[in-house]
């Protein structure tokens, strides 16, 4: 380092007040408790979001996954459809996930992923596990990221189905221009825009307990709903948005995503949750445990996807402690 450069640092650092600086120890305990939460389960959730990249582009979500796009090479993205639980069925390529919960009174679609795997995967898919695509009654939308949602305006048009977002995502969604990928959809009588105090959404004898998480999105939602093992009630935590490589130094946006999962974590822990999913195979080995659930299990194993109340518990820590650590580090820049 050149001299002047030397000086310029320590005056920066005699400058800042004491109370100002964020001790590097504060952020290293917050990442430490991340890592020991995220164990050997959790560690691309871990990295992730505890060393957040600034996405190319900006945000996901941002213009780049409106334009339309033919799908990717087959080969790297499709996989087949698993019934997972008696009444849960994953429909996700290896990245992404999609989700159907079989009720007494129809499907409810959780998450729909790109449009280029609407046919393969969502349609195709319950089509293989004998479920007809014209009984999906609901589709419920974590948040409005071309990911995520990208196949609702097919399942609204083609199936009549009712589309649940949060209320910011939703009117975020119909600003977009009618020709983006996969089309927008409407909102009609019977859609659902989600606020701050939450929702439920009961279809026959299921009810999908909606929890108003905003923070990768202003409307994330995430979910509290049970499906059953082999007849036993099994209560699932399904977390909605992920990453925070686009917050920078807005401090609200860091509080609000920590505030989220700490009230995500108490509606968890209240219903009793020990599974955790997401929309990204990434964070919750979806696509690995779907495989998983074929093979035959030994006297007293669990379903792979039940992780646990304390697992569930540990995955919210990690996205806490993470979101904590990047805030702070943020923060001093
Ligand atoms: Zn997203």
């Amino acid at each position: 380092m050149k001299a002047y450069a030397l000086f310029t640092v320590l005056a920066a650092a005699i400058a800042i007040p004491a109370t100002a600086q964020t001790p590097l120890g504060e952020i290293d305990s917050h990442i430490a408790a991340a890592k020991t939460a995220a164990g050997l389960d959790y560690r691309a959730t871990f990295v992730n979001l505890c060393f957040p990249t600034p996405l190319p582009g900006g945000p996901r979500g941002g213009a780049a996954l409106l334009i339309p796009r033919p799908a990717p090479d087959r080969g790297i993205w499709y996989a087949s459809p698993y019934q997972v639980f008696d009444n849960l069925y994953w429909l996700g390529t290896r990245q992404h996930s999609s989700w159907a919960l079989k009720t007494s009174a129809g499907l409810i679609i959780i998450d729909t992923n790109f449009a280029w795997a609407t046919q393969p995967e969502i349609l195709d898919g319950l089509t293989k596990l004998h479920l007809s695509p014209r009984d999906i009654k609901y589709v419920i939308l974590s948040h409005a990221h071309g990911d995520h949602d990208q196949g609702v305006a097919t399942l609204q048009s083609k199936f009549g189905a009712k589309v649940v977002m949060g209320g910011p995502d939703w009117d975020a969604t119909l600003k977009r221009a009618p020709d983006v990928a996969g089309g927008v959809p409407v909102r009609g009588p019977g859609d659902i825009a989600v606020g701050p105090e939450g929702t439920k959404v009961t279809l026959g004898d299921t009810a999908v307990d909606i929890v108003f998480t905003p923070g990768h999105t202003p409307g994330t939602l995430s979910y509290i709903f049970p499906v059953k093992d082999k007849g036993k009630t099994v209560m699932v935590a399904y977390s909605g948005g992920t990453l925070t490589g686009a917050f920078g130094s807005d401090a609200k946006r860091w509080d609000e995503y920590i505030d989220s999962q700490k009230r995500l974590a108490q509606a968890a822990a209240a219903a009793g949750a020990s599974v955790i999913l997401s929309n990204h195979s990434e964070y919750d080995n979806a696509y690995t445990k779907a495989r998983l659930v074929g093979v035959k299990r030994e006297v007293g194993e669990d379903n792979p996807f039940i992780a646990g109340s304390q697992s569930v518990q540990n995955y919210f820590t990690v996205m806490q402690e993470c979101a904590t650590a990047s805030k702070l580090r943020n923060m001093a820049k």
